[in-house]
């Protein structure tokens, strides 16, 4: 159908989101949004409520999940569209990310307290809400109340970051067995924002190019607030050089992302339509 509003990338307060994932479904209806997929980190907690909502609301929900992985140290998201979510392999790799994320909380807090800037548990319990995980986000919301910081945004720069001082590293899929277990589970994979905060010398071209010949990748995320213009462009070409699908979307976090709007990106019906057709292809949930 032409002139649908397709944003296949948001996050709800099941994992870093702030909307409750029948919130966020309104929030889609609100902003005028066809479709949305629900992509929480590591989980598919979230997705029976958003399915259901959509249902009232008239939005069509697709299930996704966004995966942790890693290539050669290197943070790498990847966007998994349709998995069943009963497969044996992939549940037991999320539980495993999950753990990791939550195990190394701890160790944060120990690092915010030698930093003068304690959390009590308390409090950040408060912004974990019912989410499966403690993250980062949710760690920087609790500093936000305490008025050690005045937004995510700053927490990160300041504190949270890979390179900044009270990080501490966690447990991450490696990129290919990722890939392979999302489509293991009936599921399409696309790369998020993959040259956002990550260089094209840490992910480069060439591998890109290896994982579609192979036929274990089927998509990148080219339109992304993390990827300014020239990147977009970059990434445009080399979807069409490797024959690969590009999405664009939110990266929708509610009020935890600043300039992340829903149906500030979109992706073409055609892409979504395809998308639909692997899915189905591969006995996934569409
Ligand atoms: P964690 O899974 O605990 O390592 O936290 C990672 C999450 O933090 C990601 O899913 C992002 O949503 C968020 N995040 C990572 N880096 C930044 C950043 N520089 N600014 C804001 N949010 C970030
Ligand atoms: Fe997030
Ligand atoms: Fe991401
Ligand atoms: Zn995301």
């Amino acid at each position: 159908m032409a002139g649908m509003r397709i944003d296949l990338h948001t996050h709800s307060s099941v994992s870093d989101g702030t909307d409750s994932p029948t919130e966020l479904v309104a929030a889609a209806a609100a902003a005028g949004l066809d479709v949305v997929a629900l992509c929480d980190h590591d989980t598919f907690d979230g997705l029976e409520e958003a399915v259901a909502a959509g249902e009232q609301l008239g939005v069509q929900v697709l299930p996704g999940i966004e995966i942790s992985a890693e290539h050669e140290g290197t943070s790498v998201h990847l966007l998994g569209y349709g998995c069943r979510v009963d497969d044996a392999a992939l549940s037991a790799e999320l539980a495993r990310l999950r753990k990791g994320r939550s195990g190394r909380i701890p160790a944060m807090l120990e690092n915010l307290a030698l930093a003068g800037m304690p959390v009590p548990v308390g409090v950040l319990a408060r912004h974990v809400g019912d989410s499966p995980s403690v993250g980062r986000p949710h760690l920087a919301d609790a500093m936000i109340e305490l008025g050690y910081v005045a937004d995510r945004r700053e927490a990160f720069d300041t504190w949270l970051a890979d390179d900044k001082p009270i990080f501490v590293g966690r447990y991450a899929t490696p990129l290919a067995t990722a890939l392979d277990l999302v489509r293991g589970a009936g599921g399409v994979v696309v790369i998020a924002h993959p040259w956002g905060r990550v260089s094209r010398e840490q992910l480069p071209p060439g591998l890109l190019a290896e994982f579609a010949a192979a036929g274990r990748l089927d998509g990148l995320e080219v339109d992304h607030q993390d990827h300014d213009a020239a990147t977009r462009a970059e990434l445009r070409a080399l979807v069409d050089r490797l024959g690969l699908l590009g999405t664009g979307s939110s990266d929708y976090h509610g009020a935890g992302k600043l300039d992340h709007d829903l149906g500030c990106n979109t992706t073409d019906p055609w892409v979504l339509a395809e998308v639909r057709n692997r899915i189905v292809g591969r006995g996934g949930r569409r």
